[in-house]
Formats: structure tokens, sequence, C-alpha cells
């Protein structure tokens, strides 16, 4: 009976593993350095899953070619996912913007799904056994574990990259693969917070903003986006941010991001002001975004644009208006860097794709030898498309070229 190894018992190496096994000719072996399978996979959508996103296509995904993702994600879309989920017993909810987590909100139902299938797929796992070389030989491979040597006639390398390293994030599948010839891209962390300069995310730690965010380099606007931003104690997080990071990440230069804070235009922004202040002329100018804004981030706006906080707004000249007004439609904030992979929830950057078959993820250089997931040069967009990508990348590598 030949052997199929998979190295990794993450999301792409479990779906790797498991239609391996469906080939029941031959005995596949699960290897994860961990203490358990999907350790990752469990923090996931802050611990809800975000598993797919119903809207998945080609341009969600970035890397130096990122087409080489196509055949990939074409033989196994989201439908393909959630039917695939929907088979092993998992319920799923769809939420806006297309993301889907499992009904019960917790991620450990997708991977309990997950490894109850494993069992009785007959997939044998070894967890707390890390592969630590992977060589060629006459009839296949060696792989060096903790344990000890094993042989394989088939490798699947599912190791990841190396975002989230508190969750197990490893640079190990490039290091395994280094000596059997292939080589990787640059990698930065991506979907990750932004640091900025310091005067004033520190007073808004916490405050969350619908808005537009813009991130420039001087006059050139590098990538926009829409929807929720936090202000954290080094600068900002949430959705919209994670959309810009991967940009801000591998873009050099002095960066700044640009967020218009309300959805108004300038003239009805101007026109609700001017009235609070014909209104409610005794108030201090510190409460002129109030009811409009978070009030920390009102108050702040006021202080940013330059008024005295205890002005009475009845003292407000018009330019002043229009300055506040400008200060929530384009309130900016240079932009220092991003946090670290501990951080980050993917890696941008990767194994070189052209040294693999798209259609099949064996290795070019390599026969036999598969891989899958977040190790190769292929990163989505924050809202499920990398679970999306490891699951599709995983039932593809898991065929083994057939
Ligand atoms: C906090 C956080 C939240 C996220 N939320 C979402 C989300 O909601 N939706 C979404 O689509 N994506 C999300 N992601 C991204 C997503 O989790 C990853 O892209 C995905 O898990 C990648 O799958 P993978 O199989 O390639 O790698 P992993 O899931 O990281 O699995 C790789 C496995 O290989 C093991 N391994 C590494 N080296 C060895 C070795 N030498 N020997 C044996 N085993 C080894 C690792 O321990 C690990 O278990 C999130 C990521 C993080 C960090």
């Amino acid at each position: 009976m030949k052997t199929v190894a998979v190295i990794g018992g993450g999301a792409s190496g479990m779906l790797a593993a498991l239609t391996a096994a469906e080939d029941k000719t031959q005995r596949v072996l699960l290897l994860e350095r961990q203490q358990r399978l999907g350790r990752k996979l469990l923090a996931t959508g802050n611990g809800r899953c975000n598993l797919t996103n119903t809207g998945a296509s080609l341009e969600n995904y970035h890397g130096e070619d990122a087409a080489f993702a196509r055949p990939a994600l074409e033989a196994f879309p989201p439908a393909a996912a959630l039917a695939f989920f929907r088979g092993l017993g998992l319920l799923t909810a769809e939420e806006y913007g297309g993301r889907v987590y499992p009904l019960s909100n917790s991620a450990n139902s997708v991977l309990d799904v997950l490894r109850l299938a494993l069992d009785a797929a007959g997939v044998e796992q070894r967890c707390g056994e890390s592969v630590r070389a992977l060589r060629r030989n006459d009839k296949g491979f060696t792989l060096v574990t903790d344990g000890g040597e094993l042989g394989a006639d088939r490798v699947i390398v599912a190791c990841g990259g190396c975002a989230g390293a508190s969750l197990g994030g490893v640079k190990d599948g490039y290091e395994l693969l280094r000596p059997l010839g292939h080589r990787r891209t640059a990698l930065h962390p991506a979907l990750v917070q932004l640091t900025t300069a310091p005067d004033y995310p520190r007073a808004l730690k916490g405050v969350r903003v619908q808005c537009s965010l813009r991130l420039m380099r001087g006059g050139e606007a590098l990538a926009e986006s829409r929807g929720e931003l936090q202000f954290t104690e080094r600068g900002v997080s949430g959705p919209a941010v994670f959309d810009l990071s991967r940009t801000a990440a591998t873009e050099g230069g002095a960066l700044s991001l640009h967020a218009a804070l309300l959805p108004l235009g300038e003239e009805e922004l101007l026109g609700l002001l001017r009235a609070r202040r014909e209104a409610q002329g005794t108030l201090a100018a510190s409460e002129l975004l109030t009811g409009m804004l978070h009030n920390r981030l009102g108050r702040m706006l006021v202080k940013y644009a330059g008024l005295g906080a205890a002005t009475p707004l009845s003292e407000l000249t018009e330019k002043e208006l229009r300055r506040v007004a400008a200060a929530c439609r384009d309130f900016t904030l240079p932009v220092t860097g991003t946090e670290g992979f501990d951080h980050a929830q993917v890696t941008a950057g990767g194994l070189r794709t052209a040294e693999f078959d798209p259609e099949t993820l064996e290795s070019r250089l390599v026969p036999g030898l598969f891989v899958c997931g977040e190790l190769l040069d292929i990163d989505g967009d924050c809202g499920g498309y990398n679970l999306q990508w490891a699951w599709a990348s995983g039932r593809l590598a898991g065929r083994l070229g057939t």
C-alpha cells in the first residue's frame, strides 16, 4: 500500500488528507507539530470561523501571479466548500458581505466535523510530531520527524505561513522545501493593524467608526477601502484597515491614511455645523460634533482642527467650521508601519508559484511533492477568502494529480 504523508494539520492539510483518503488504496498519514490539529482554525473569525465567502473570486487573491489560484478555486468554489462541509454535518449561516460562519457561531464546530471525518476516513494522525527535514529517496521521500524517520511515496506540504505566530505560524514549510530547490518571495504580514504616529490613536483606543479609507504615498492613492476602523493602542485596526494592510506592508515610502469619518458631502456637513452653532450657541466647541460621531472622536476632531475646546459655539467663525468639516472628511494619520507576524492573520508572499503546476499543485522540480494553503505565494482579502483558499488548494493537492 502506498503512503501519502501530509505535513501540517491545519485547514489545508486536513482537507488534503481527507481528499487523499478517498482513495482507499493508499494509507494517509497526517503529521502536526502542535499538540492538536487546527489550532489556528479555532482562532479564526474571533473564534467564530469565517470559513468562506460566497462572493470569492480571483480578484480577492494576491501574489506575484494571483491567477495561479484559479484552477483550485474553480474546482472547489465556495458553493462546493459549503456542500462539502454540509456533507460533514456542519450547518452554516451567511452574513453581510457573503461571509459564512458556522450556525453555532463556534469555530470548534468546523474543527470537530473535520476531526470526525478524518477519523472516519482512517487518516492516521500524529500530533506533537514536527517534521524537521524532507528528503528525496529512490522510492519516494524520507521524512525526518521528532520521532525518527519515516518513508512516504508522496508528500503534501501544508505547513501554513508565519502569520499568527502565537497560534503556531512558523517558517518550517519554506525551510523544508529549500533543500529540494524551492524558493520563496519576500514575506510580509498582511490583514494586520497599521501603526500610526502616536498623536491620536491612544486617546481614541477602542473607538470604532464606519468610514472610507485611502492609503496615500504623497499625492498618490495606493489603495482604498470602506468599513469599520478601530483605534488601538498603537494605531488602527478593523476590516477596512486590514484591506489596506497588504499594500501598506509591501509598498515603501512615507505613507498616510486618510479617513472620511462621516458619509456626508462638504456642504451638507457644513449646513449641520452651522445649524448647531445657531441653535446651541452657548455650548462649548468640544460639543460641536456630539451626536454625529463617537463623543471621544468628535472632541478629538475639534482639537485636530485647531479649535479651542471651551470656545462657545456662537463664537466659531465660518473658517473654523470649514476646518472641522474638512477634518471629518479627511482625518489624516501618518503611517509608521504595520504590526508584525504575531498580529497578522495571513502571510503575503510565500513559495514561488511558478515552481508548481496550478492544475495539480505538484512541484515542477520534485515529482510526487505537492503543496497547498498559505505556504504558497497566494493570500486573500479579509472576509473568509483565506480559508476558502486553504480548502480549495487542500482539496486539489489531496487529489495528488489524478
Ligand atoms: C487570528 C487569525 C484569524 C483568522 N481569521 C480568519 C477568518 O475568519 N477567515 C479566513 O478565511 N481566514 C482567517 N485567517 C487566516 C487562516 O486561518 C489561514 O489563512 C489558514 O489557516 C491557512 O491554512 P493552512 O492550512 O495553509 O495553514 P495553517 O492553518 O496555519 O496550518 C498549518 C499547520 O502546519 C503545522 N506545521 C507547521 N510546520 C510543521 C512541521 N514542521 N511539522 C508538522 N506540522 C507543521 C502548523 O502547526 C499548523 O497547524 C485567520 C488567521 C489568524 C491568525
